[in-house]
């Protein structure tokens, strides 16, 4: 592998079929092999072991990649999940997205997306005015892929996220996943909770509010959650079902990290992003 080229490194790892985990990096080429070994070690230490790892390398060319900011990021205290889905409504509709569609996705999360009530494995896109889904295959959505911290931004946001109490590698992809979709063509935002039925963090977030997270959105045990995009221009769907999956992004600068107890501060304060 060529040192001066730029790599994508995905790694997914399954038993039976099913997802256990996965994570990727941009690399140059003389990093590659390092970052295969940090992506296999995050499969190990789990309750179910993959039967089957795919680590999948694309060559990305000479040129480095495209660069978007990263998301501001705020962690709004909340007491319950009703609160934490309630706030983040508001921050998207802060955002210019119409309360039927926030509706109708929080439903689609709420009681799993996919046909027969399961999880997506990727992303809903939904008209921001309407709230039709417009995703076309409703099982698979779309995937977010090809998209890093750039390295001096890493340890920036590492640090940032320390010092706020969230330290895990998580919170960290996630937000550079968010700030990637927020980059893309005619998004107005996106609302997230994990379907892991042992994490009930989630957020909203757009350029307009920036990452609003959400320590509580659902309770402990309940294994409904995903990922909807919503968009505001439908004739951009495909550009921007393109660039989710093929554009490659470095994430850089990293954005601020604080915490709040009062959602208006927040929107009032990342409006200029
Ligand atoms: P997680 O926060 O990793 O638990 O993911 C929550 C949900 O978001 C998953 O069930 C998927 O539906 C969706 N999702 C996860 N990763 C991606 C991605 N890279 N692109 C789009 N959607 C994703």
């Amino acid at each position: 592998m060529n040192a001066t080229r730029y790599y994508s490194v995905r790694m997914h790892a399954s038993c039976a079929g099913d997802h256990i985990s996965g994570a990727e990096r941009i690399v140059t080429g003389d990093r590659i092999a390092e970052t295969m070994t940090l992506l296999l070690d995050r499969t190990k230490g789990r309750t179910s072991l993959p039967d089957r790892t795919v680590v999948t390398i694309d060559d990305l060319g000479p040129a480095r990649p495209q660069t978007i900011p990263a998301l501001n990021l705020t962690n709004v205290l909340v007491d319950a999940p009703a609160q934490g889905r309630s706030l983040a409504k508001h921050v998207l509709i802060h955002a210019g997205i119409a309360p039927q569609a926030i509706e109708a996705v929080m439903e689609w999360l709420s009681n799993g997306a996919a046909p027969g009530g399961k999880n997506m494995r990727g992303a809903m896109i939904v008209d921001a005015a309407t709230g039709e889904r417009l995703e076309p295959d409703q099982g698979r959505g779309i995937r977010a892929s090809r998209f890093d911290w750039n390295a001096a931004s890493e340890i920036c946001i590492r640090e940032k996220l320390n010092a706020v109490g969230l330290s895990h590698h998580r919170t960290r992809e996630a937000l550079a996943l968010a700030s990637k979709i927020a980059g893309g063509p005619a998004v107005a935002g996106e609302l997230c909770w994990s379907d892991d039925p042992d994490y009930q963090a989630g957020y909203a977030a757009s350029r307009a509010t920036g990452y609003v997270r959400f320590p509580r959105m659902k309770n402990p045990g309940n294994v409904h959650g995903g990922r909807a995009l919503f968009l505001q221009d439908r004739s951009r769907l495909q550009s921007l079902i393109e660039y989710l999956e093929l554009r490659a992004v470095l994430i850089e600068p990293a954005g601020s990290c604080s915490e709040a107890a009062d959602l208006k501060a927040v929107l009032g304060a990342n409006s200029r992003r």
